[in-house]
């Protein structure tokens, strides 16, 4: 399955700690790319350095307009699952969302246009009560891959960390550069 993310809504250094943990979410928790509007390149760069150090190759990708990404997606087949504290119940669609091969997670800031509800093919929450983009993201992404993104290997990584019961043990690949 494709997963990918759209921020969408974030604004001007406010909301940037929140889309950096977004992003490092999506990541982590197996999801393959994630489109913003470039209100800080900072997170680009970050993302990046945490790809080398920890592998894999998650994108962050700019774009201007959240409309225009969702239309695409639609053409190319991926479903798009809106996130959304009014939607339904995510324990009533996670067994709909698995059976799906491409999904768009659209995730909110502060304010979120009505149209997005109208171009979803699904809205959902994450319980009926507000709380936050980054754990609604983090649940969704773990509902529907049941855990499975945990086992996976992230390729080409300079550090991995080898889980152990007390301490911290990680595993150090020696390069040049
Ligand atoms: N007041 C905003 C609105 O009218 O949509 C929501 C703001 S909330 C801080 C930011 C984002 O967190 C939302 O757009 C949504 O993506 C996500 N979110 C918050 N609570 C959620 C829930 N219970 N279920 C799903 N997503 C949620």
């Amino acid at each position: 399955m494709v997963i990918e993310i759209v921020r969408i809504g974030q604004r001007l250094v406010r909301d940037d700690r929140v889309t950096t943990h977004v992003a490092l979410v999506s990541r982590a928790f197996g999801a393959q790319r994630i489109f913003m509007t470039e209100v800080n390149p900072e997170i680009k760069d970050t993302l990046e350095k945490i790809n080398k150090t920890w592998g894999g190759d998650f994108v962050v990708e700019f774009i201007d307009k959240w409309k225009t990404i969702v239309k695409k997606k639609k053409e190319e087949n991926f479903k798009i699952v809106h996130l959304s504290m009014y939607g339904e119940n995510i324990n009533d669609v996670q067994e709909n969302l698995r059976k799906e091969e491409n999904l768009l997670v659209v995730v909110g800031a502060e304010k979120v246009p009505r149209e997005i509800y109208e171009l979803a093919d699904y809205n959902v929450g994450v319980g009926s009560q507000p709380h936050s983009e980054i754990s609604a993201l983090a649940i969704l992404l773990d509902r529907i891959q049941k855990g499975v993104q945990f086992e996976k290997e992230f390729p080409n990584a300079k550090r991995k960390i080898i889980p152990t019961k007390n301490g911290k043990n990680v595993l150090v690949k020696e390069t040049r550069d």
